[in-house]
């Protein structure tokens, strides 16, 4: 049997062909004999594997992994239609005098910012990392991105209708600390020396 070799420290990063670059991490790990973990960190897919896994079951468990991270999330994930209604509720309990309805609501992959409007075509994109988010820090980026059908600003009016936003200030702190928290989470991973 020939002998393997492993890296210094055992740990490797790889990409799998024909799975997006930077979106998944696999980490081959000295340290975890069976285990195989897989989680969600920030905007991406790290996957542990045990260092002395070979290749061929690597390829094997990987992308079985990751459907079943996908998998979970679409559960959890309200579909585009559902983001339009949940507009429109909150719309008409929230803010009846606004009578403006977007024509789409999508989700898109933003890192920048949770939501944007264009008013021109009432067109609303939400942030996909909000997909996982608690409802109500959804519903406070939908309601406030729905607001800008009527008020292109931040101005007076247009924070008067947000504050009616029950757990606004619940979403805003939700919100912040989800990006202090990203900014930690997406430094590059410093890897042990074992
Ligand atoms: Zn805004």
């Amino acid at each position: 049997m020939m002998s393997r070799e492993f890296d210094a420290g055992d740990f490797a990063e790889v990409t799998l062909p024909g799975i997006d670059e930077g979106e998944i991490l696999v980490i081959r790990s000295a340290r975890r004999k069976k285990n195989i973990s897989a989680y969600r960190q920030g905007g991406r897919i790290v996957i542990s594997i045990p260092a002395r896994m070979s290749k061929a079951d690597e390829r094997a468990v990987v992308p079985e992994m990751i459907a079943t991270i996908r998998r979970q999330e679409a559960e959890q994930t309200p579909d585009e239609s559902e983001l339009a209604t949940r507009i429109d509720q909150l719309l008409t309990e929230l803010a009846p005098e606004i009578s403006e309805r977007p024509i789409s609501v999508t989700w898109r992959a933003m890192r920048e910012r949770w939501g944007s409007c264009t008013t021109v075509d009432r067109t609303i994109r939400i942030s996909d990392r909000l997909k996982l988010a608690p409802r109500y820090v959804q519903d406070y980026v939908l309601f406030h991105e729905a607001i800008h059908l009527r008020y292109g600003d931040h101005g007076e009016e247009f924070q008067s209708v947000l504050s009616r936003c029950e757990d606004g200030e619940l979403a805003s702190a939700y919100l912040d600390g989800y990006e202090a928290a990203e900014r930690a989470l997406l430094a590059p991973i410093e890897l042990e020396n074992l």
